[in-house]
């Protein structure tokens, strides 16, 4: 069965088509610089990788480019089967949504209520979403969600401090997000252990240019870095993750506008604002090594943040299973992963220097043993979409014949 996952932004759409269940990846690709004359698609399958401009003025319109590549392309026993599903990335999800759904008109009109807690993300995820169902009229649509598998989490940990009417009245509350990737790799990491999936305790890292940690107790999420928005909790890429937010006010009160404070804090701060130099995790190692302080301290600040992190979330599941890494950095980064472990001894977490510096993009354990299993897992968030698209339309086909 061919499904196709969509993972929209407001300027571009991540693409990737699979054969299910083996999960065969036939093609991906990006289109990006929607709604611009420079718009471009860069497209990625057996013949090849190309890069193309396109006209793509809209979502509508680029949903199309994506189906007439991904039809132009041969795909071998798959060519000319029809996509059957396609599934969604939608960011926000609220406290509504706690699995992958598939889309009616209700859930499209959730996703477009919970747009005022995620004004960035939510709007382009239903653009893509109504012009897939545009396109693609007989496929099953499914939506995917970033907060689904912190639903989990329980009041004491998604409770902020604040007067409670504002989480009655606005949700203020924390929802967490990265959910599909922390699920992913909390399930592989238990297979990888040989333990079932609800009986890993798990503390997941998922350090890309955004940065979240997560901690699973029993399979399920209890706690998570992030809060209302991604903002909160780790260094990031472009975001500051904790501060204190009397900080706000007194930018407030030196003449910076609430556009600024929130610019300031999502685009201009993390590792980029410390170092002044990249948000790219890349560069700064390059730089430190050759004596760069202000990148040496950005790295600092980021790997000591996820040490206290990793501290609190020990403490709040008492019993350790495994710590993970994953995402684009916690993949590839060794020293990222060295400096983050160092020190963290007496909570049982000891890494192997050599089996840390071979594990690259494959799934690996980098402990020396006898503690916590410390565990390389690249991430599968396009697959993971693709395996919840695959059962809700196989269960959806099955309902139909009975
Ligand atoms: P996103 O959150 O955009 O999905 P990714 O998960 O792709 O991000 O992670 C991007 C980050 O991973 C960048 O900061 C990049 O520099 C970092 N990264 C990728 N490879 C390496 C590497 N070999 N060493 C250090 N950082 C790396």
């Amino acid at each position: 069965m061919k499904i196709l996952v969509l993972n929209c932004g407001s300027s571009s759409i991540k693409y990737q088509l699979f054969v299910m269940p083996g999960r065969t990846l036939l093609a991906k690709g990006m289109i990006e610089r929607i709604g611009d004359a420079k718009a471009a698609i860069i497209h990625q399958d057996d013949a090849g990788k190309v890069q193309q401009g396109i006209s793509a003025g809209d979502h509508d319109e680029a949903v199309a480019a994506i189906l007439q590549r991904l039809m132009a392309s041969s795909h071998g026993a798959e060519a000319g089967a029809p996509i059957v599903a396609v599934g969604h990335r939608v960011v926000h999800g609220g406290e509504e949504f706690t699995g992958s759904v598939i889309i009616n008109n209700a859930v499209i009109a959730s996703i477009d209520h919970r747009a005022r807690l995620a004004p960035l993300h939510n709007p382009p995820n239903l653009a893509g979403i109504r012009s897939a169902m545009l396109a693609l009229p007989k496929a099953t649509q499914v939506a995917c969600f970033d907060t689904a598998f912190h639903a989990t989490i329980p009041p004491v940990a998604y409770t902020y401090a604040l007067p409670y009417e504002l989480y009655e009245k606005l949700g203020v509350r924390r929802y967490g997000f990265h959910g599909t990737s922390h699920r992913y790799v909390a399930r592989r990491a238990a297979a990888f252990l040989g333990l079932d999936k609800y009986a890993i305790n798990c503390i997941t890292c998922h350090l890309g240019n955004g940065s979240s940690i997560t901690a699973v107790r029993n399979g399920r999420s209890v706690d998570t870095s992030m809060g209302l928005t991604p903002l909160e909790g780790l260094v990031m890429g472009t975001r500051c993750g904790d501060i204190d937010p009397a900080i706000l006010f007194y930018l407030a009160d030196n003449g910076y506008a609430f556009d600024q404070l929130n610019d300031l804090c999502n685009k201009k701060s993390g590792v980029l604002g410390v170092s002044g130099l990249s948000n790219d995790m890349r560069t700064l190692v390059e730089a430190a090594g050759k004596g760069n302080e202000r990148a040496k301290l950005a790295i600092e600040l980021f790997c000591y943040r996820i040490k206290k992190y990793i501290g609190a979330y020990s403490a709040a599941l008492g019993r350790v299973d495994a710590l993970v890494f994953t995402g684009g950095i916690g993949e590839n980064a060794i020293p990222v992963r060295e400096q983050i472990c160092a020190g963290l001894e007496n909570l049982g977490v000891r890494v192997d220097r050599q089996k840390n510096a071979a594990a690259l993009g494959k799934e690996s354990r980098i402990d020396a043993g006898g503690g916590v299993a410390v565990l390389v897992i690249p991430t599968d968030e396009e697959g993971a979409i693709a395996a919840d698209t695959y059962q809700l339309a196989t269960e959806a086909a099955a309902a139909i014949k009975h």
